[in-house]
Parts: structure tokens; sequence; C-alpha cells
């Protein structure tokens, strides 16, 4: 992970072009329904659960998409860095950085349950260290951090 790069954060249409050819670079391909998966995911500001995305697109294509293959496709997409996984809400976010990698810090809101996303990679590689130095080989830091956002306050 370089100290310096050209960071770019990414939304609305220009994500989901992103969010492509992020795919489409790592040699998998961008199916109708990865389209549509992404769309949904990108749409909502909270992190949204399988369920949640399997209702949209249901409704989109008309057609019941069972939550199991929103699941793969989730996972397709947290393993290719297009999408978040907030573990302590068992729900994704859609990744506003696809070009580049980060582990992010989320800043998840008791009361709203919005997350907000920070990248801070003096912290993730001081956690990674300590992990190293346990003899522990850090594969994917999660750091998230559970309060009350602004507008709840
Ligand atoms: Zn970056
Ligand atoms: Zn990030
Ligand atoms: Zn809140």
């Amino acid at each position: 992970m370089a100290a310096q790069h050209h960071h770019h954060e990414h939304s609305g249409h220009d994500l989901v072009h992103a969010a492509e050819s992020a795919l489409t670079q790592a040699g998998e391909q961008w199916t109708e329904l990865r389209a549509d998966v992404f769309g949904a995911l990108a749409g909502h500001a909270s992190p949204a659960s399988a369920y949640d995305i399997a209702d949209e697109v249901s409704a989109k294509r008309g057609k019941r998409i069972a939550p199991n293959s929103i699941y793969r496709i989730l996972d397709l997409f947290v393993t290719n860095n297009l999408a978040m996984r907030v573990e302590s809400s068992n729900a994704y976010l859609a990744n506003s950085h696809p070009g580049c990698l980060h582990d992010c810090i989320f800043l998840v809101c008791d009361e709203c349950g919005e997350a907000t996303h920070i990248d801070n990679d003096a912290v993730s590689k001081t956690v990674r260290s300590l992990a190293e130095a346990a003899d522990f080989k850090p594969e994917r830091p999660v750091i998230e951090i559970r309060g009350l956002c602004a507008e709840c306050r």
C-alpha cells in the first residue's frame, strides 16, 4: 500500500462506472444481475442487509432472487473491493473507492444505523503490525466504532 497515491472517492453514476471497471479488470463479468445488486447497494446511505438488497433487486427485475444469490454477489464485491462488509451491523455498503484499497474504518451510529467511513492508513498499518508482532497474519482488519452521529446526539 503506497503512502502517497491518487485517492478518488466516487458517487452516483461515476461510482457505478468505477465499480464496473474494477470488477472487469479483476477478470470478473459485470452481469446485469451484478449491476442491479451494485445499483441497489449504492442507493443506500446506511449499510444494507442481503435481504434488503434481495427485495429491491427482486422488485426491479419482477422475479424473486434468492438471498443466497445476493450473498454470493456481495461476497464477490467485498473480495474485489467494490463493497465493504460492516461486521457489527451484518450489512454491506458500496465502496466509494473501488479503485484503491484501504482498511476502511467505520463509524456506526447506534441510533440511526448510518455508517460513515474514514480511511487512515497509519492507524490500520499499526493494527496490522500489532497482529504481526503477536505472530498473527492479518488478512482483513475490521475497525468499527459504535456511537452516536451528529444528527442523533
Ligand atoms: Zn485511496
Ligand atoms: Zn475507505
Ligand atoms: Zn445517527
